[in-house]
């Protein structure tokens, strides 16, 4: 039996992430009249090419599927016309960065605070290289300080446990696309966080970054249809039945920085508070299913596809106004408020593919 890990004390992460505030004022407006010409050229093509929609590749996605769900106006600006905001947004920063060290300490089988603090220095500057304004700034320094609790705090708390209790049987991937039967040519894509084998079961293991978890949210997980779609893809893979879907919840802080205080300090204080009970940030619920829901899903994906096709085919883009300030106000409102103008296009960037985040993930291994 292995010996239980000796708990480490708060990782202290270094005051050298935070610039110096005068510098890292210069910084910010340098990088906003650097990008001024840029933007500019790029609002100009963007105003040429939104007449065309071009859906490329006619793959589907899970957040794309959810978009078009929410509100059809924001999928066609968001999928069919590739736009995005321009910066960084807060949420999916830290979930992505927590995703990348998750990927890394079960890929290696092992964490160490050291070399995590670099890289999240790293991450940071990344970041804030990005920022096209204080306020997003300001964000990815609560995001970092977040991550630097949570990840080692995560670590020290599952690590060694999952090591023994799971085999690893394959780390964060992006699956081949596969094709929708019934559709005009629609395909399924999407990352899996992880496979793993439990006692000779098969299971799918989705991280998650909250905000809160509630009971509401944990009421909601077995209501999550979307996984079903990676559990038909990895169980089409692989050719062999998953047995299990484990949600590998982490809760975001809400400590935040008291007036006049250091950004070390609050760092600290977060650190200390996820070391102190991790009990109270993670959670993991084993979630059923049946190999009917995953046919069920598969059958709706191919209704959806119609859906998509009809309101390709009629240029007939509906909007969800209850949807518009679902998560703070929806970033595309000035489109739908004016319309794509020049001078408006200038705050979006035109994303190179409609799935960008398909195309920075390795591709899976034949199984
Ligand atoms: S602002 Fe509202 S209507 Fe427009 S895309 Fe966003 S959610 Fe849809």
């Amino acid at each position: 039996m292995r010996k239980k890990a000796k708990r480490k004390s708060a990782p202290r992460v270094k005051a050298r992430t935070q610039p110096k505030k005068k510098g890292f004022k210069k910084k910010r407006t340098a990088l906003r009249s650097m990008a001024a010409p840029d933007a500019s050229a790029g609002g100009q093509k963007i105003v040429t090419a939104l007449g065309e929609i071009n859906l490329g590749e006619k793959i589907i996605t899970n957040s794309a599927r959810g978009t078009f769900l929410d509100c059809r106006k924001k999928f066609l600006w968001e999928y069919a016309y590739r736009l995005a905001t321009r910066g960084i947004t807060d949420y999916f920063w830290v979930g992505s960065v927590c995703h990348e060290e998750w990927d890394l300490m079960y890929q290696r089988g092992k964490f160490a605070v050291k070399p995590f603090r670099k890289r999240l220095n790293a991450a940071i500057e990344k970041a804030l290289a990005l920022c096209v304004n204080e306020d997003q700034s300001d964000k990815v320094w609560k995001g970092g300080a977040c991550i630097g609790g949570l990840i080692p705090s995560y670590a020290e708390h599952y690590l060694e446990r999952d090591l023994d209790q799971f085999e690893i049987v394959a780390t964060e991937t992006r699956f081949e696309p596969i094709e929708i039967p019934n559709t005009s040519g629609w395909r399924y894509g999407g990352i899996r966080d992880m496979l793993v084998r439990e006692g000779g079961e098969l299971g799918l293991w989705e991280n998650k970054t909250a905000g809160g978890i509630d009971a509401g949210y944990i009421a909601r997980l077995p209501l999550d249809f979307q996984i079903l779609g990676y559990v038909w893809a990895t169980q089409t893979e692989m050719e062999e039945e998953l047995d299990f879907i484990m949600y590998n919840i982490a809760q975001k802080t809400k400590l935040r920085g008291r007036q006049g205080e250091a950004f070390p300090s609050l760092l600290e204080r977060i650190a200390e508070d996820y070391a102190v009970d991790p009990t109270k940030y993670f959670y993991r619920e084993r979630v059923p299913f049946d190999q009917r829901s995953v046919k069920n899903f598969v059958k709706e994906l191919s209704a959806f596809c119609g859906e998509l096709d009809r309101a390709i085919k009629d240029g007939y883009w509906s909007m969800n106004t209850r949807r518009c300030a679902d998560r703070g106000i929806c970033p595309m409102m000035p489109l739908c408020i004016e319309g794509p103008k020049p001078d408006l296009l200038l705050q979006y960037r035109r994303k190179a593919s409609q799935h960008e985040e398909l195309e920075s993930k390795k591709k899976a291994k034949a199984a």
